[in-house]
């Protein structure tokens, strides 16, 4: 069944900056799909119109069987926990522990008073060392963030959107600060993640090799428009 569709997405920032123009895809359910393309093709663009961290100028995304562009503000706090999302920076609470920012995420924007003061059930913390663990964070649960390396941090980022229990993950250059080993563990876990909780995964890279090895189908994406949609395996036959 389709989780997402763009259909004929644009976006202009400005007079002269078309980001996205009459975009048009699919994507399944439990599908892993990579969206590659040079700096400043439109992939961020395109991702962060799907959430509404960036509105679309026309056209309609359609998540779910809902127009998420007609979203009104609670049907759009609603729809942010069921789409998580993985940042290049991480974007964690630096001065907070793991198990806190992994909490926090838990909240997605519905901000409730046990939130804000930090009270969580007991509940809520098993799901949260549950999900540590599965991403091999069992050691670093009460370290401040700020002691992670990199890859560590993509992980607590991952966990933060997984306790969310979300139905879709975008990920926006999630290895792009990374190493090729941090890189490999990471893409690893999305995968994983992928297969064995049915999530569909919608990830930005700019590395063509490792969007042909982890996806199921690639989105090739230039100037703001769809220049390749299909396996990966037409897409080394082209290189
Ligand atoms: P990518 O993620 O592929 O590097 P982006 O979506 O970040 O591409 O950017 C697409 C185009 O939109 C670029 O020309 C970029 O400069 C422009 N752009 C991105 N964000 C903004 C913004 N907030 N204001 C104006 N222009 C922007
Ligand atoms: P901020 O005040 O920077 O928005 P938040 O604690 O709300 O701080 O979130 C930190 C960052 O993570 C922000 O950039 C926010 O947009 C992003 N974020 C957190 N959860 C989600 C989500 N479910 N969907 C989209 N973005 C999210």
């Amino acid at each position: 069944a389709t989780l997402l569709e763009f259909k004929n997405v644009s976006k202009q920032y400005s007079k002269d900056t078309k980001a996205l123009s009459d975009v048009n895809f699919a994507v399944n359910e439990g599908e892993f799909v990579s969206i590659i393309g040079p700096s400043g093709a439109g992939k961020s663009t395109l991702l962060r119109c799907i959430n509404r961290m960036i509105e679309a100028s026309s056209g309609e995304i359609i998540f779910d069987g809902a127009n998420v562009t007609e979203f009104k503000i609670r049907e759009l706090k609603r729809l942010r926990t069921r789409i998580g999302m993985i940042f290049q920076h991480y974007n964690l609470v630096n001065r907070l522990s793991v198990i806190e920012n992994v909490l926090h995420g838990r909240l997605g924007y519905k901000s409730t008073l046990a939130g804000v003061l930090g009270i969580y059930n007991e509940e809520e913390k098993r799901q949260a060392y549950s999900i540590l663990r599965i991403l091999g964070l069992e050691d670093h649960i009460y370290k401040r963030c700020d002691q992670l390396s990199g890859g560590q941090k993509q992980r607590v980022g991952i966990a933060r959107a997984l306790v969310q229990d979300p139905k879709m993950l975008l990920c926006d250059e999630p290895i792009a600060s990374l190493d090729p080993n941090a890189s490999k563990i990471i893409m690893d876990h999305l995968r994983n993640i992928s297969s064995s909780m049915g999530i569909t995964v919608l990830i930005n890279l700019h590395q063509v090799d490792v969007a042909i090895k982890y996806s199921d189908r690639i989105i090739g994406v230039n100037k703001g428009t769809v220049v390749y949609d299909g396996p990966p395996e037409e897409i080394k036959a082209n290189e």
